[in-house]
């Protein structure tokens, strides 16, 4: 089934110019009401800047729009409380089509790029870090990774559950004892007739607690030659999930352990070649560094519009918080910080659009943005004075989501190291 943004893009836009209508007129909120937890209603987001096409602009309109009606502040909240993914949201995600975002529309998908895809990533993180996260893992990590190296029967059996959000995918890479050199992962494949078992185990898997679909890396020889990716099934026999881990932040975003017991997999599911895994596994990576970039800039996004609008309700000395010099250069760096961020995601996703897609730019790309975010929430904690540290204000889990970007998606040294030796090689 090929579905269309069109319908819900422009009952969406309806709704948004109605939205910024009646918030106009709408009288300020006091700090009082920010504290119980009413919506925001500001966002300082500069369209001129940001310099997006139409297509572009009616799609973070459509997504902010969905955001709005789904994802309140206060469910957000709601969900960072409870520590689950929250339920229908998948489906949700799926009818308006954004888990099937970068995949062609012959197979399903909308057929965008890779900065639309960041752009819904970035507007969803706005509204819940921890369904940005998920959204992320789903629809790039895994779905992404099908589209690029499924052949046509993998993807005829497993893109329409996972586009329309009846099943949902992960990524699993790292390991217990592999993580920034994930190639020494000790996952084993090996074959027996017509499957391969496998045996080992995989740690921090976003989204592994709720997940049907997964894309599993494991050795089928020797070194980063010998890595083979696979498609496992949830269910398989063999493959169990262990229980959930609990995170300092991106508490919506489930996350857990997976092991795998003399797991039979079909060899039909090997994705891309035998012991050609260590190239979708880096070429993958790559085109991560740049969608998950959207994620911090959501969180600075929040932050910055939340800590704003809060500077200019709260007074002190009989006077707005936001007119201290010194709290004016905290909002004046905030801002450029996310300019800063957004203009350079913006241009690697132009490039990676444009078939130039460049490791050290992808790195660069979320290395920046999530220095930007920790720094960008922190400062927001700060502007909020003591409340910013209670859990009634939502600045503090934007600071704690904000966190994970330094170390997922590869840490923020190797993300360094990358550019670095990216530089040693072109001057050798
Ligand atoms: C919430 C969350 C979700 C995640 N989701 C997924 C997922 O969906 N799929 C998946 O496969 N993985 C996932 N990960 C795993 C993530 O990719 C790893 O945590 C990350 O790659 C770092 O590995 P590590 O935790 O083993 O840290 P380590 O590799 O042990 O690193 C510890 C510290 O040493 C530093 N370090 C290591 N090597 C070097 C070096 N050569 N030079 C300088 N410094 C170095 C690191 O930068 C870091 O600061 C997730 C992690 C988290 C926290």
């Amino acid at each position: 089934m090929i579905r269309s943004l069109a319908t819900p893009l422009r009952a969406g836009l309806r709704s948004s110019a109605a939205a910024t209508a009646a918030a106009a007129a709408a009288p300020r909120r006091s700090a009082v009401a920010a504290m119980a937890g009413a919506s925001r209603q500001m966002s300082f987001y500069n369209h001129d800047v940001a310099g997006l096409t139409d297509d572009q602009l009616e799609l973070k309109e459509a997504v902010s729009n969905f955001v709005a009606a789904e994802l309140s502040p206060e469910r957000a909240a709601q969900i960072d409380r409870d520590n689950k993914s929250p339920e229908g949201i998948w489906q949700k995600l799926g009818d308006m089509g954004l888990l099937g975002i970068t995949v062609p529309e012959e197979d399903g998908g909308l057929g965008k790029g890779y900065l639309d895809h960041t752009i819904v990533m970035e507007e969803l993180s706005r509204a819940s870090g921890s369904v940005g996260l998920s959204y992320g893992a789903h629809s790039n990590l895994c779905v992404n990774q099908l589209r690029r190296h499924g052949t046509k029967a993998q993807k005829e059996k497993y893109l329409p559950d996972l586009i329309a959000g009846r099943k949902v995918g992960s990524l699993a890479m790292s390991e217990p004892g592999a993580g920034s050199d994930v190639v020494s992962m000790t996952t084993k494949a090996v074959k027996k007739g017509d499957h391969y078992v496998l045996n080992g185990g995989k740690m921090w898997i976003t989204n592994a607690p709720i997940a049907s679909t997964f894309i599993v890396y494991a050795k089928t020889g020797e070194g980063s030659k010998g890595i083979t990716a696979f498609i496992l099934e949830k269910g398989m026999k063999g493959f169990s999930q262990l229980p959930k881990l609990d995170k300092v932040g991106m508490r919506g975003s489930d996350t857990c352990e997976i092991h795998f017991d003399n797991v039979e997999v079909p060899e039909e599911n090997i994705l891309g070649k035998l012991n050609k895994g260590a190239a979708v596994l880096m070429s993958g990576l790559d085109l991560e560094r740049l969608v998950l970039s959207g994620g911090p800039l959501g969180l600075m996004q929040a932050a910055f519009d939340y800590a704003t609008e809060y500077a200019h309700d709260r007074k002190q000395f009989g006077q707005r918080i936001g007119e201290f010099q010194l709290m004016q250069g905290k909002i004046a760096d905030m801002y450029t910080r996310l300019g800063a961020s957004r203009a350079y995601v913006y241009a690697v996703g132009r490039a990676c659009d444009a078939g130039k897609v460049s490791r050290r730019d992808c790195a660069g790309a979320i290395l920046y943005s999530s220095d930007a975010c920790v720094s960008v929430t922190s400062e927001a904690m700060q502007t909020c004075g003591g409340n910013g540290y209670t859990n009634d204000y939502p600045v503090a889990r934007f600071w704690r989501d904000s966190r994970l970007y330094m170390v997922g998606a590869g840490t923020q040294e190797i993300r360094r190291m990358l550019i670095g030796r990216m530089f040693n090689e072109e001057l050798a």
